[in-house]
This record gives C-alpha cells, structure tokens and sequence, in this order.
C-alpha cells in the first residue's frame, strides 16, 4: 500500500467488516510462547528453545516481515513457519505527518467478534532533537470518562492484545526504517522513548500491557530500555505497585486535580481511588528516586484547577514523593465543556512549581494539524458528525 505524507489526502473513510488473519501472528509472544508454539507445530523439544531465540533476534531485533528473510533458519523450517504462522503487524489504513515532524498512524484490528466491524487505534511519533516518543494505546476507546478527554466518549471499548501494543512499535520502526540492519547496526534510533499515553487506560488492561513492555525493553529485540518507557494512568491504585514489580516502567499519574471533590468530576476514579490512596500508592512505588521520578501531569483548564491556590496545594501533595510536574495545556474538542488556560496563567502556575523546586515543563502541544495531541485520539470507529469535523479541522488549523 502507498500511503501519502499529505494530510489532506488521507480523510478516514468508513471502515468495512474486517475478516481476521486465518493465520496467527507470532507478534507478542514471549520466549517461552514462541518455544510452545514452535512445539504445536511439531518442532523437536529439544530444538525449540534455540528456534524461539532466532526467531526472537529476527523479529524483534531485525524487523524482517517475511520468515522467508529469517536466513539463519532452516528453508524447510521457515517454509513450515509460514505455513502456520506470520509475523504481521497491525494494518496501516493512514499516516498522516504534521508540518512539524509528528506522525500519526491509523491502525486496523480484528473486532474480536466474526462479521463485527473492525476497530481501529491510534499511535502517533513526536521526534525531539535529542529523542523520538511513540505515544501507544493500551484500549479501543477506554471504559473510563474522564470529562475533558476525548477517547473517554467513544462508547466501544476492547482490549488491546499483547502482540497489538507491541504490533504498534513495531509499526512505527517499519515504517520509519529504523530496525537494525548491515548499514545501521544499532538501528536508526528514531524511536527511542515509548509512552503508553495513547487510547486506553493501560492499567485495565494490566496483563497485555505488561508482556508488550517486557518485550519492547526487552535488550535482544526492540531494546528500549525500561527507563525510556513510561506508563500513564489514572489511577488504578491496586495495579500501581504491580506495575513497579512485575513491569519496571516509569510512571506517570493523571492527577489533573488536588482536592478530591473536583477530582472526582475530572477523574471520576477518583471515587473508587481518592487522593490519599493515589498518592500512598506513589510513595510505594517500586524502584522511584530522585533519579527516577514519578511524572504528574497536570491538564490546564482554565478558572477550573488552574489557580495558584491549586499550585500551592499540589506542591503541599507532592511532598515526599520523587515527582515531576507535566503541565498540559488542555487540548479542546468539539463538545468538551472546558478551555485551555491562559498562558500566562500557565506561566504564573508553572513558575510557583519551579520555585517551589520541582522541574514543571509545560507540554507543547504537537502534531495539532493532524489531531494527535493528547485527548484527542478517538478512532473513526464511532464517526463524528460534519459539524464535528469541520470544528476539529478549524481548531487545528488555527492552532
Ligand atoms: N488513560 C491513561 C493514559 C492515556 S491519556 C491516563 O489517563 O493517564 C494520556 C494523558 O493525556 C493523560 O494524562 C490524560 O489525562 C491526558 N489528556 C486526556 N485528554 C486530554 C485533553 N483533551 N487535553 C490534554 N490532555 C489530555
Ligand atoms: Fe481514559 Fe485516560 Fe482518557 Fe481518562 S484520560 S478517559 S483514563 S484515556
């Protein structure tokens, strides 16, 4: 398929029934699945392990798509791997690249159900001068309504596999050309930082998302270090410390408000999961210093939790815990009921914060030509009206 760089070619069109793959992709598997499922196709005990480390190096390391390219194997047994298997990726259906060097690709996957409609996600690629970040989702949509995010009103809703959120970085290197190869040993190192601050609240989906991280940190494939991958939630204080334990990842906590009775509108987990439960939860985590920090984020709307009454309180909160402060500006939507703060209320907000010692960089909005910033993934599953669109497309355009 050739997909063009212009945005204004790539409007998303309807999506037709999507027909699953009668193979099954390897993608997602660990070392010890790959090793059984080499044993399900009749690979000798004895062989197993050292085929499922080839194939690891091969798909993971390499990126090669085809098994027919895995030359260290066996003719016969990569033509045997073909025919059960394939090392597919999710579908592209769009990329869209912003003026300012953002990439956004639209993804196709199975519904889970025969003849139901395929779903789609986003995963978008925000290079800086001295690192690339992949935004990836954990969820189509997400089940929890946070009131200024936008994924939050798309109704449907499913798990990400494991093979799909690891399919996604995956995607971005085929399509950047960054895998390892003869010329680049090491790759191109475009992608070198992993966010799971796309669709999803990744700690619903704690199982998938731990084996994809496992994966991508893994240092014989994809190799991005755990300390370059960072896990975003809202909140899910039982999962918080297991995500220390069993996945390593830094952390970052959509706190977005410090007094529960507004964090319970803005989050409203926050009713299950209060400030002081959320913020214990943070003092626990695994492995947190001042070398690696826990990030806040904190989204910006105006005259709601922007004032220097909040700022100091959250400094107050913040006591104790290794943090860093991520102001957001709020990225509006056509129906959200808020607006992005001042800047020099941002400013003032941001100022108090660095006084009071912490390092508060405020997130520059990016790729907002072609919707990628935060809040603003909601897949064509669920389609916006004409208004909604044209809305969508003026915010950008004038941003
Ligand atoms: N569900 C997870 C991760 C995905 S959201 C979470 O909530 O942390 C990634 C970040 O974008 C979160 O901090 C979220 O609160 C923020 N966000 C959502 N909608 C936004 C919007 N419209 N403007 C700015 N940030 C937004
Ligand atoms: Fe879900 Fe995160 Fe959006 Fe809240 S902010 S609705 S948890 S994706």
């Amino acid at each position: 398929m050739t997909l063009s760089a212009s945005p204004a070619l790539l409007e998303k069109t309807a999506l037709e029934t999507y027909v699953p793959p009668a193979k099954p992709s390897l993608i997602g598997l660990s070392r010890a699945d790959l090793a059984a499922a080499l044993g399900g196709i009749g690979v000798a005990a004895s062989q197993r392990k050292m085929r499922a480390q080839q194939l690891w190096h091969w798909m993971y390391f390499r990126g090669v798509q085809e098994f027919s390219e895995m030359t260290s194997i066996s003719k016969e047994m990569r033509s045997q791997l073909a025919e059960h298997f394939t090392v597919a990726r999710p579908e592209v259906v769009a990329e869209q690249i912003s003026n300012d060097g953002t990439r956004k690709w639209l993804l196709r996957l199975p519904s889970g159900v025969s003849g139901e409609k395929a779903h789609e996600v986003e995963c978008v690629y925000i290079p800086e001068t001295d690192r690339g970040t992949l935004c990836v989702s954990s969820q189509v949509g997400c089940t929890l309504n946070c009131s200024f995010c936008h994924t939050g009103t798309q109704k449907l809703v499913r798990n990400l596999t494991a093979g799909e959120i690891v399919g996604q970085v995956m995607v971005a290197r085929d399509r950047l050309n960054d895998w390892a190869d003869r010329e680049t040993p090491n790759g191109n190192r475009l992608v070198t930082n992993v966010v799971m601050m796309g669709m999803g609240e990744p700690l619903y989906n704690f199982d998938a998302v731990r084996d994809a991280l496992l994966i991508v940190s893994d240092n014989e494939g994809i190799g991005i270090s755990r300390r370059r991958v960072t896990l975003s939630t809202s909140g899910v204080v039982p999962n918080i410390v297991r995500a220390g334990e069993e996945i390593g990842v830094m952390l970052a906590i959509s706190l977005h408000a410090v007094r529960d009775e507004l964090r319970d509108e803005l989050v409203p987990l926050n009713r299950k999961y209060p400030l002081a439960e959320l913020l214990q939860a943070c003092r626990d985590y695994p492995g947190a210093s001042n070398a690696r920090r826990i990030t806040f984020e904190y989204v910006m709307l105006k005259g709601v939790n922007d004032s220097l009454d909040d700022a100091k309180l959250l400094v107050k909160l913040l006591k104790g815990i290794p943090a860093k402060i991520n102001l957001i500006p709020f990225n509006p939507w056509p129906g959200s009921a808020y607006q992005c703060s001042d800047w020099d209320q941002i400013e003032k907000f941001s100022e108090y914060i660095f006084n009071a010692g912490y390092s508060s960089p405020v997130r520059t909005p990016r790729g907002r030509d072609i919707l990628a910033a935060c809040g603003q993934l909601k897949s064509e599953t669920e389609k916006l009206s004409a208004r909604e669109r044209e809305a969508l497309r003026a915010m950008a355009m004038t941003d």
